[in-house]
Formats: C-alpha cells, sequence, structure tokens
C-alpha cells in the first residue's frame, strides 16, 4: 500500500504535507502508513476565511436549514462508509470499534439534526428560557437569546476515534451556526482526513464552512478571540499547556476541555455472584478494557467491588479476560485489536508499571500472550491486564494514573458509603457505573458521587437489554466531567450546541422583545388580521395577528350536563357547599375542560380549509374559577409560525380565556397544522 499523503484543507485548498512531516505507522504492521505535517499556516488567512466565509453563510440559514444540512450530511456519510472501515484496521481498530467510530459519529450527526428539527426554531434567533417580567405593569421585559459566535471553533481532537470526535464536535458546531477548523490528532490523521473529504465532496457544507489542518497547528492560538472557541480532547497535560496559552487567558477565549478520567464502575452489595447484576458487571468490565484496546476516555479504569466478592470477581473477570482473542483488526473473530502504536504501547506499559507498584498484577503478562493473524513483534499489541489493590485507601497512583489501553484495577470496598468515597478519589470523572438493582444503594451513589462525574450509568436485568453501555457518550446525555476529566461538558443535546452561541440577555418592551425574537409576547401590538385566521394559509398570517370572540354565558345547566356527559362528578363541580369549603372556589365551579371545550367552540371555524389539525396544548393555566352566570370569551394570538414541510407548518397561538370583568381564567397555547 502507498504512504498516504494526509493532507490539510486551509482557506479553500487542499495542500500536501511539507517536507517536515512525520511519518506515521500502522498499528497492526508497524509499516509506515502516512505522512502528515502542514506545510505552512497562513493563520490570518484561515481565519478570515473561516470568518468572512463561511461564518455569514452559515448564519443566514435558520437551525431547521443547518439541521436539514446535517441530516442530508449524516445520510452521506452513511452510504459512504466502507471505505472508513477498510483504512480503519490500520489504527489497529476491530469491526466492532468501527460501529462506535464511524457509525456512532454518523449517529451522533443524525440526533443533532433531528433535535435541531424538534428543540430549535426555523429562525436565526435562539430563545432560551421565558420572558422574565422585570416591572410591575409588564411594560419592561426580559429574554434570553443565543445568537452564534462570530469567530471560528477550533477542534483539536483525539487519536482514539478519529471520525466520532469530528462528528460530535462539528455537528453542534454547525447546527449552532459556526464555522470549525478542526486538528485530529496525527496518529490517526490518515482515517480523520478521508472522513473530512466525504464531508466536503458531499456539498452540503457551505464554503468556509469547514478546514482542516493535519499536523501542529503552528501559531494559530495567538490568533484567537472571544468570539472564537476552542473544543479540546486529549490528555491532561495538553489541555493544561493549551489553556494557558497567554492569547487564550488574554481574550478570554472560551476552551471546552475534554480530559482523561479514572472511570469507575461500583458492583452494588446486592449483586451476588449468582444474581444477574453480577454477569453484566463481569461482561461490561470486559468490554470495557477490551473495544478499543482500552483506548475509550470513558473506559472502566477502578473496578470497585464488596471486598466479600473480591475473589469471585477476580475469578469471573480472569477467566473472561483470559479468553480474549487478540490480534488481526480485519479478523472478525478479534475481540481486541492493537493499540495506536508502539510509541504509545510503550507509554501504557509504564504506566501499568506505575500502578504495579500499588496493585498485583492478576493476569495479562505483555511479554507473554499470543496474537492471531498479526505479527505480535511488529504491531502494537496488549494482552488485556487486570490488577488488584488491596488497599485502596491508601493508594494514590491506582486513583490517579490513567493507563489509555486495556488496563484495569480492581478494589474491594466495605460498604456502599465507602464505594462512593473511592468512586470520587479520580478527582473528578466522565462517568462512573454501578450495577445494582437495589434503589437505596443506587440513590446513595447517586447524591454521593454526582458532583464528582458527568455521568452515571445504572444498570441491572431491568435494563440490560436496551442499555447502551457504561462507555458510550449518547448524543442527548451530557458527556464531560468535573475536575480531572477537564470541567468541560459537550453533546448534552441542545446543551452541546449552546457551547457554540453567546447567550444575551435582551430588556426591553413587549414589541420590542417580540420584534427581536420572531415569537409574540404578550402585552405587544396586536396585528391587524384580514378576516378569521382560521380561513387562511400559513403564509398569510402574521405574527400578533388576533381574533377576539363573542362571549358565552356559563350555566348551571351547561355544569350538570358536561358532568354527566363525561363522568367528571368532581365535588367542586356539583356540591355547592363542599365546593365553597374548598379554599379555592367560591361555590360550584364549571369544569375547566368544559371551558377549553367551549373556548374552541368560541374560535373553531367549521368548514374544511387550511386549518388540518390540532395537534395539542402547551403552558395550559386555569387561573380564575368560573362560576355559573359568568361570560368567558377568547382571545387567540399567533405567537409562531413552524415551517414543517412543504405542505404545512406548525401555528403557535396564544389563548387568553377572560370572564366578563376581563379577568384571566385560563391560558394557554394551542397547536395547530396548517396548510401552506
Ligand atoms: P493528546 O496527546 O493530549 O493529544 C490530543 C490532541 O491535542 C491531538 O490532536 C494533538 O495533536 C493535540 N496537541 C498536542 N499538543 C498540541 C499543541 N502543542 N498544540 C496544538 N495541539 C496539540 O491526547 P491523545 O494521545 O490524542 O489522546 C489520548 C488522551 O485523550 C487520553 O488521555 C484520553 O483519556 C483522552 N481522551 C479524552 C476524551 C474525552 O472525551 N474526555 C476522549 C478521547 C480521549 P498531535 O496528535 O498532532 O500531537
Amino acid at each position: 500500500m502507498d504512504v498516504i499523503e494526509v493532507e490539510s484543507f486551509l482557506a479553500g485548498q487542499w495542500f500536501a504535507p511539507g517536507p517536515d512531516a512525520r511519518p506515521v505507522e500502522s498499528a497492526v504492521t508497524g509499516e509506515t502508513i502516512a505522512r502528515v505535517g502542514c506545510p505552512r499556516i497562513d493563520c490570518g488567512t484561515m481565519l478570515d476565511y473561516a470568518k468572512e466565509v463561511g461564518g455569514p453563510k452559515l448564519r443566514s440559514m435558520t437551525f431547521h436549514d443547518r439541521a436539514r444540512m446535517l441530516k442530508a450530511l449524516a445520510l452521506y456519510l452513511n452510504d459512504h462508509r466502507q471505505p472508513l472501515y477498510d483504512l480503519s484496521f490500520s489504527t489497529g481498530a476491530t469491526r466492532k470499534d468501527h460501529l462506535i467510530d464511524i457509525d456512532g459519529g454518523i449517529g451522533a450527526t443524525f440526533v443533532f439534526a433531528s433535535k435541531g428539527r424538534r428543540e430549535m426554531p426555523d429562525a436565526h434567533v435562539y430563545l432560551d428560557g421565558p420572558v422574565e417580567r422585570l416591572s410591575r405593569g409588564g411594560s419592561f421585559l426580559g429574554r434570553h437569546i443565543a445568537m452564534p459566535r462570530r469567530g471560528v471553533a477550533l477542534h483539536i481532537n483525539a487519536f482514539n476515534f478519529p471520525v466520532w470526535g469530528m462528528l460530535e464536535k462539528l455537528a453542534p458546531t454547525l447546527l449552532a451556526g459556526m464555522p470549525a477548523i478542526i486538528k485530529p490528532a496525527t496518529s490517526s490523521a490518515y482515517v480523520a482526513e478521508l472522513a473530512f473529504r466525504q464531508i466536503l465532496d458531499s456539498g452540503l457544507l457551505p464554503e468556509g464552512a469547514i478546514q482542516l489542518i493535519s499536523g501542529g497547528i503552528g501559531d494559530l492560538l495567538d490568533f484567537l478571540d472571544g468570539q472564537d472557541i476552542i473544543s479540546f480532547t486529549g490528555s491532561a497535560d495538553t489541555a493544561l499547556k493549551l489553556k494557558a496559552t497567554h492569547a487564550i487567558l488574554e481574550g478570554a477565549v472560551p476552551f471546552i476541555a475534554e480530559q482523561d478520567s479514572l472511570n469507575a464502575a461500583v458492583l452494588g452489595a446486592d449483586a451476588a455472584p449468582e444474581e444477574p447484576e453480577f454477569g453484566l458487571f463481569i461482561k461490561e468490565a470486559t468490554r470495557e478494557m477490551t473495544v478499543k484496546a482500552g483506548q475509550k476516555c470513558t473506559a472502566m479504569r477502578r473496578l470497585i467491588v464488596p471486598a466479600t466478592r473480591m475473589q469471585a470477581v477476580i475469578e469471573s473477570l480472569s477467566e473472561r479476560l483470559g479468553a480474549v482473542r487478540v490480534g488481526d483488526p480485519t479478523d472478525e473473530r478479534t475481540q481486541m485489536g492493537a493499540l495506536i502504536s508502539k510509541s504509545h504501547r510503550s507509554d501504557v506499559l509504564e504506566r501499568a508499571d506505575m500502578i504495579a507498584t500499588e496493585a498485583e498484577r492478576i493476569c495479562g503478562d505483555p511479554m507473554k500472550f499470543s496474537v492471531r493473524g498479526a505479527d505480535r513483534s511488529k504491531g502494537a499489541f496488549l494482552p488485556p491486564m487486570l490488577f488488584h489493590c488491596a488497599d485502596p485507601d491508601a493508594a494514590s497512583t491506582v486513583h490517579a494514573t490513567e493507563a489509555f489501553g486495556p488496563v484495569a484495577t480492581v478494589m474491594g470496598y466495605r460498604d456502599t458509603a465507602h464505594a462512593a468515597v473511592l468512586a470520587n478519589r479520580g478527582n473528578g470523572s466522565l462517568v462512573a457505573s454501578v450495577f445494582t438493582r437495589c434503589g437505596d444503594i443506587a440513590r446513595e451513589l447517586a447524591l454521593e458521587t454526582a458532583s464528582y462525574h458527568g455521568r452515571l450509568y445504572f444498570n441491572n436485568r431491568d435494563s440490560a437489554t436496551e442499555s447502551t453501555g457504561h462507555g458510550s457518550p449518547l448524543p442527548h446525555m451530557v458527556h464531560g466531567g468535573p475536575g480531572r476529566a477537564g470541567g468541560g461538558e459537550e453533546q448534552g443535546g441542545i446543551r452541546g450546541v449552546a457551547h457554540y452561541m453567546q447567550r444575551t440577555a435582551i430588556q426591553g418592551s413587549p414589541d420590542i422583545l417580540t420584534a427581536v425574537g420572531g415569537v409574540w409576547v404578550p402585552g405587544s401590538l396586536e396585528a391587524k388580521g384580514r378576516g378569521h385566521p382560521f380561513r387562511r394559509r400559513f403564509g398569510n398570517l402574521d405574527i400578533g395577528e388576533t381574533i377576539h370572540t363573542a362571549k358565552r354565558e356559563i350555566t348551571i345547566e351547561d355544569i350538570n350536563h358536561f358532568a354527566e356527559f363525561t363522568g367528571d362528578r368532581f365535588y367542586a363541580h356539583l356540591d355547592e357547599e363542599a365546593a365553597a369549603a374548598n379554599p379555592f372556589f367560591p361555590g360550584r365551579v364549571a369544569h375547566g375542560y368544559l371551558l377549553l371545550s367551549f373556548a374552541a367552540g368560541l374560535f373553531v371555524e367549521p368548514s374544511p380549509g387550511p386549518v388540518l389539525a390540532n395537534t395539542g396544548l402547551d403552558s395550559l393555566r386555569f387561573m380564575q374559577p368560573v362560576s355559573p352566570g359568568d361570560r368567558i370569551a377568547a382571545q387567540l394570538t399567533v405567537k409562531q409560525k413552524t415551517i414543517r414541510n412543504d405542505d404545512y407548518g406548525e401555528v403557535r397561538w396564544h389563548v387568553t380565556l377572560t370572564n366578563q370583568n376581563g379577568d384571566v381564567c385560563a391560558e394557554y397555547e394551542l397547536l395547530t397544522m396548517v396548510a401552506r
């Protein structure tokens, strides 16, 4: 196979590696597979390209436009996986590992595409939270908005997931509306470059949206300012070095760090060897140690088990780990491939030796293990290595040394409180898992350890079949962790998009808030409509357009009839004396649902027309009881419009029901689908 010349894509042009490029070896054969090194970096031109070409193009699109672009991109990549699989074997990854990296990255892109359309507006302004009333009379209000940062997102990725690592950062960045410069880790840059080429070749992204630096980034950090953001994944040492750059500190450049972590897995005290939870723990610990040859930031590093079950755990785990088939990653039977490089293997062995100063090696002798289908002396192979630390309270190295490979240490605990103390000795981790079916144990561990962890994963026989696994960060859920794990937070749905936007408090009159946010705010002027809005198509409705219905009196007969008809005979509607004794009611009152039904009767347009369906109510509040003899009227205002497809869009109406005195009896948001 020819050596791959890994190129960089800078300011819209591809550049071959320069003469100083570094050779990268295959994890399996040790042969040089690629050359990586950026020939020259013209930081000013790159940043101008991102900020002046990519940024404006992305920002001219709505959140939904960008979400649709991500969906199309995910579909495109899904159809182009095979070349990525083929190339990734050289990183030592097996077919199962590809599913996490390649399919996992595409899956994350799909999730952001879907969340973008469901949870963000088809607009340019993201509204963050409700309107805040800042004045007694309601003429001065506040609300938070979020807008894409005007700079560039610099993504610095770790070697272990060249595709997932790129896409899990790129999807929220593009959804937010920011251009990105991607800097993959050198040792797997040839896979990242191929994935990047596919993204570019798809033709789906606007010009200037992405750039790629294969190799060093030169003095790029010195050019960043407060509109830019760095999202880093890698070791704590590198993060510290980068964060401490003068320009980053001086420019208050946001820095999201996902670092290494000494993740714990706790076997609950209820999980005796004959219980399913014990078996799940052994199975998942084995998987965590061997998937990606243990090169996973979330991998279990410390197995915290009841001291009384130590022997059983050691026996079961050693048996499982001893049977793991290590070797040629292209062979379907291989359970664990190679580490990324021989130099990384040396690093892992060095750290395993450090752990061995406080723990006894139970299994996995790096000098004596078999490798199937590959040459052990040429590739970066290791066996899974399990250690046992007999005194985890006195130990420090086992809680602080990340051997980024197939290495874990098992340690015993006395009671659940002690297990929590040991888990927290990681000093801030990405994830801890707990194998228990006991709610009390789960709760105690959650209360004691949550503040030290970005994610807590519980598994037992009830969730096992569908559980996504200890080691899988999910785009829906927060990924990151406090302290040693970097203090960063990625993903977590729209939370992960928010990093790439600036949140701004907007204060002003209701009209001003409506104009800025594009969503009608109560108290704003009503827009004048032309006839009944239910007779007009989606495009002919204006934000703020309002109808006022006629009044309808509520009679005692209505209430009796509704009670009989529906079966809702709650005493407050039928028993005058009991109702009057209730602190909320003056006497018998109308059913809330009766009011909603009458309101619909007041505003609905009966003949077939552009309104296709009523799809629900949001934020319903009954604020004032309605007594027999009261007369109610409804007021409907177009609050927000969202295109759903070529045929129809969603109209969100703000509905207020008032009585004859003008008091608000109920308020809600009504959702309708309206033909375009
Ligand atoms: P690393 O050596 O810290 O490198 C991480 C990234 O930083 C690479 O792209 C690297 O590029 C780059 N880098 C290093 N020095 C730099 C500098 N002076 N300027 C700009 N960029 C620089 O980490 P790694 O070996 O790739 O990854 C393994 C580590 O990452 C482990 O500790 C693991 O726990 C952690 N990790 C964490 C997560 C998470 O989500 N929390 C995920 C995966 C991995 P080069 O390769 O070109 O040096």
